[in-house]
């Protein structure tokens, strides 16, 4: 394994990379992992590095197989890599690319025994769980379905399940054995109805790459170079299929972020990556903390993020340094209630369209898809034009089935380009000159036009691109359930946001319940997922940033709602609802000391103490608050005072759940007075910053 020599990589490919990027990217083929921060160019990294791969010609773009977690995301590895001349290079989810394999290799090893895919399971859910005699209510069944999803991605089988669950203590829906019953029953429903379901297409595959040496062999002589992005979130079962596919051969290239890891509910673990070079010591690799993405203000919002997090994951967080030029800062507002809260959404996303940002750059992003509704309201209203990412299928609709079968049959004039020819063919289905007035009518014709944008996109990246071409283009991109991009603002679920990137994302309903998710609360572990959700989103953002919740979900209703505990320590110190949290010491006129995570009025002694309510979620540091006992004790032995003289329990916790950094946010904790701080303050900045060295 040798590098190829510069000279015959086409000059300038590796120019648009910092110098680290650049080492991960021309690395000798062999393993290679990037371990680096949102926006810092791990996507752009591999996209070149596979470009150069194959420019240097230590593999052919047909031999490349890149993998990701969702179809937005490997769409966009896709227009990247086309936009580097890669042309032939599969980039698809790990679903994607195993369906395929099974199409193909299925005949040979099963027969002409057909199959179809299962596209939802409650329906087998029901079925399984009404005979095991498990509640059908529809929460319970959702909670089953992913009982199973969760325990087939993890390899677990219906027989090991009770013991597995019990050991890794999972929240379920009944008695593990009951859980285990109906996943028995449904595996033996759906089988029985010669139906796989989504993780059976990566099962499958891995079993048949496994167990079938010269059906291995062919794919293996098929497939060479290994890429996966977002490693952080793959499953058991996807490493398996992974491995399957390296068959024992080390070209593979992982990039990830263990800080983005927003799928470990299902399964996923971002150990593969943070041991990656346990596995292959030889592995280059590269860690990347130059923050390409964002301005310098969303920056430093998702360092304080993150920089809250705990467990694993974040003991392998860098600090992202910005390196666009200034830019605004972010937004925060609180509002009444959700419509009006969608209103102003929509009244901003009007602004920033007259000042020229495109909607296409603009998204909207919320925890569950739920609360699009309003914000579809919202937007129709103001007729700004929008399209929801996991809403109906492109490739399903009607009019777009007719215009594949057109094009399918279609023949291009000889002198015609591509472009004009698609343009005819599709006139055929209904693509007029002008668009229709709105509606229904809007949506088929917006729908055609931007199968002509395809075309335009093709003819312009693909040298001598013709109709076939076109075609085999749009059925990869339906394999891959790549729509192509209809102009309008992206609603989207923060699941679905990620690696992906817009110049103003509009974070909202960022209330406790929906932001971190009710059914989070009291597990640290899901709390932290959340967290990291929550940096993901705030790090899709270019340029704007804006961050709002609302106080009840209906006009006039009551105002139960408290904003998110993620947003604690984010808010400008001038914000209006900024105003808590700064409970000062002793007894004075001062400002009425307010919870700082709900910023409700405090009564109680020790929640003044505390600067929370005692029903408020706490996310005290626990190292911390050992570290800073430890000292306690020392200090009080040698002022030879009792322990509660230096700093009473409240104070530490109170310390622990903020960590000041600076004497300002030391003294604004109840507890700590002038006097204390000139005593200890140096001290107790030392112990906490102690922990961000470990
Ligand atoms: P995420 O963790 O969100 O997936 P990422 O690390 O994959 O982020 P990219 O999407 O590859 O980051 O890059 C973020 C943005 O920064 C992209 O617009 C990319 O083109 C740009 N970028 C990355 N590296 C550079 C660079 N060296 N010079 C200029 N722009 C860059
Ligand atoms: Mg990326």
């Amino acid at each position: 394994m040798v590098s190829a020599p510069a000279s015959k990589t086409r000059p300038g490919l590796l120019d648009g990379l910092d110098p680290e990027q650049r080492a991960a990217a021309s690395a000798p083929r062999g393993p290679v992992c990037v371990l680096a921060g949102a926006g810092t160019g791990k996507t752009r990294t591999i996209t070149h590095r596979i470009a150069h791969l194959i420019r240097s010609g230590h593999v052919a773009a047909g031999q490349v197989l890149a993998v990701t977690f969702t179809a937005r995301a490997a769409g966009e590895m896709r227009s990247r890599l086309r936009g580097l001349g890669v042309d032939g290079a599969q980039a698809l989810t790990f679903h994607a690319a195993a369906r395929r394999q099974l199409r193909y290799f299925w005949p040979r090893v099963v027969g002409d025994r057909p199959w179809d895919l299962l596209e939802g399971k409650l329906r087998f859910v029901g079925q399984a769980a009404q005979r095991a005699g498990v509640g059908t209510e529809a929460e319970i069944l959702r909670d089953l379905a992913g009982e199973i999803e969760w325990a087939k991605a993890s390899l677990v089988s219906p027989d090991d399940y009770p013991a597995v669950a019990a050991r890794t203590q999972r929240d379920i829906p009944a008695p593990a054995a009951r859980v285990a019953e109906v996943y028995r029953g449904y595996e033996k429903i759906k089988n029985s109805a010669q139906l796989l379901d989504f993780d059976d297409l990566l099962l499958h595959t891995t079993a048949v790459l496994e167990e079938h040496g010269e059906v291995a062999q062919e794919f293996r002589d098929r497939y060479r170079c290994f890429v996966v992005d977002e490693y952080q979130d793959v499953t058991p079962l996807q490493q398996r299929l992974l491995d399957a596919w390296l068959g024992g051969r080390d070209d593979l290239t992982v990039v990830g972020d263990a800080n983005q890891t927003i799928y470990s509910f299902g399964g996923a673990s971002p150990r593969p990556l943070l041991e990656f070079t346990r596995r292959f010591p030889e592995a280059t690799v590269v860690r990347l903390e130059r923050d390409y993405r964002s301005t310098p203000q969303v920056v430093s919002l998702a360092n304080k993020v993150i920089g809250a997090a705990r467990g694993r994951p974040a003991g392998s967080r860098l600090r992202l340094l910005g390196q666009r030029p200034e830019g605004p800062e972010p937004r925060f507002a609180e509002f009444e209630d959700e419509p009006t809260e969608a209103a102003a959404v929509a009244a901003r996303i009007r602004q920033l369209l007259d000042i020229g940002v495109a909607a296409s750059q603009i998204a909207v992003l919320y925890r569950v898809n739920a609360q699009s509704e309003a914000y579809e309201q919202a937007l129709a209203e103001a007729e700004i034009p929008y399209l929801v990412r996991g809403g109906e299928r492109f490739f399903d609709r009607r009019e777009v089935r007719q215009a594949m079968a057109a094009l399918r049959t279609a023949t291009g004039a000889a002198d015609d380009d591509l472009v004009t020819t698609v343009r005819r063919v599709l006139a055929g289905v209904g693509l007029t000159e002008q668009p229709p007035a709105g509606g229904a009518a809007k949506e088929r014709w917006d729908a055609l036009l931007s199968l002509v944008e395809v075309a335009e996109e093709l003819s312009a990246t693909v040298e001598g691109a013709d109709l076939g071409r076109f075609v085999a283009e749009l059925d990869q991109r339906a394999a891959a359930q790549h729509p192509p991009t209809v102009e309008g603002v992206t609603l989207a679920s923060l699941h679905a946001a990620k690696g992906l990137e817009w110049d103003a994302v509009f974070l909202v309903g960022l209330a406790e319940g929906t932001m971190p998710i009710q059914h989070a609360d009291g597990d640290d572990n899901a709390i932290e997922e959340e967290r990291r959700l929550f940096y993901v989103g705030v790090t899709r953002a270019r340029e704007h940033l804006w961050l709002s919740w609302s106080l009840s979900r209906h006009p006039g209703s009551r105002r139960l709602r408290r904003r998110s505990r993620f947003l604690y320590g984010l808010l400008p110190e001038d914000h209006p609802a900024a105003k808590v949290g700064r409970a000062k010491s002793g007894m004075g006129s001062g400002p009425k000391p307010r919870c700082r995570v709900c910023g409700g009025p405090l009564t109680e002694t020790l929640d003044i103490k505390l600067g929370r309510c005692g029903k408020c979620p706490s996310n005290v540091d626990e190292d911390l608050l050992e570290r800073l006992k430890n000292w306690r004790v020392e200090r009080a032995r040698e002022l030879k005072v009792p322990a509660y003289v230096v700093f009473t329990d409240a104070t530490l916790v109170a310390i622990a759940e903020q960590r000041p950094t600076d004497n300002g946010a030391l003294v604004s904790i109840s507890g700590i007075g002038p006097t204390k701080l000139e005593r200890f303050g140096a001290e107790v900045l030392a112990v906490v910053r102690e922990g961000d060295h470990s």
